[in-house]
């Protein structure tokens, strides 16, 4: 069995990504700008596009409050694992090779992330923290950033559970954590890239776009967010041979991103903001 130590160093280890990582947020720039620049989607899409303004301020402070609810999630799931986990299935796991851990590592994580996704869908309660990711009505790499810290915490929470408790390499969590981290930008950046038959294994921009898509029959499917198959295998794929010409929701939502986090949590309370009466 692990000890505790072995449980507060891989804590402190998670503690890394606390705080927002200007060097990681340069290079995405630097990386998607062009890339949709050059494969543009909606060519009449500005890059200072409508709140883009708001969608900086999550991609700069969105980060603390996620990271300390992953960090509190990850510190008792390591903690109870080293308690219940035989050390021996732990350094099986770790010992195989990096191109089987990091495929079983997806899978696994996109089981949890399509369950919790799915949930926030279909719960009203769970929903209205869930809409504030779908009140993108212009998709491209910085929208990404857009989601409830709650939300975030619960899908992120429920792909790094598994990740973090089984013994699997640093190594291989690494590689993990760079694909999860590009791919969920690509999916949804503004680009017209295609990927031919992968579109039906892996989540590529056709395949989230139509998560996003306006139309009535795209709503509820393409829960993924790293392997398209598992829609089909759960019955929620709808991919039409094109890309959606409209994103985003009825639901009106305030513009800021303080008043957006708020806005589910007053909901619930039944306390609008007397201002935009959201
Ligand atoms: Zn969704
Ligand atoms: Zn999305």
């Amino acid at each position: 069995v692990a000890t505790a130590a072995d449980a507060a160093s891989l804590g402190k280890a998670i503690m890394i990504f606390a705080l927002p990582d200007v060097k990681m947020i340069l290079l995405t720039v630097a990386v998607f700008v062009p890339l949709e620049w050059l494969f543009s989607l909606h060519r009449e899409q500005k890059l200072f596009r409508k709140w883009w303004k708001t969608d900086i301020t999550y991609l700069t402070l969105n980060v603390i409050p996620i990271s300390a609810g992953i960090n509190i999630i990850l510190f008792v799931v390591i903690l109870l694992a080293a308690q219940v986990m035989p050390k021996s299935l732990g350094d099986w796991v770790g010992s195989q090779p990096v191109w089987l851990q990091v495929p079983a590592m997806i899978l696994l994580a996109d089981l949890g992330f399509y369950s919790v996704h799915r949930m926030f869908h279909a719960v009203p309660f769970l929903w209205k923290f869930h809409a504030v990711h779908h009140s993108i009505e212009e998709m491209d790499w910085l929208a990404a950033h857009r989601v409830h810290p709650l939300d975030q915490i619960c899908t992120k929470g429920a792909s790094l559970i598994p990740v973090f408790a089984l013994g699997f390499s640093p190594l291989s969590i690494g590689i993990f954590m760079t694909i999860y981290h590009w791919q969920s930008l690509l999916i949804h950046s503004n680009t017209r890239l295609r990927f031919g038959f992968l579109e039906y294994i892996l989540a590529t921009p056709r395949f989230h776009h139509w998560h996003h898509a306006k139309d009535a029959a795209a709503h509820d499917k393409n829960f993924a967010g790293q392997f398209a198959w598992l829609d089909i295998l759960f019955g929620t794929l709808h991919m039409p041979n094109r890309m959606p010409d409209n994103y985003g929701t009825n639901m009106p939502m305030p513009e800021s991103y303080f008043a957006q986090i708020a806005k589910p949590v007053r909901q619930l309370l039944g306390r609008p903001n007397p201002q935009t009466n959201l």
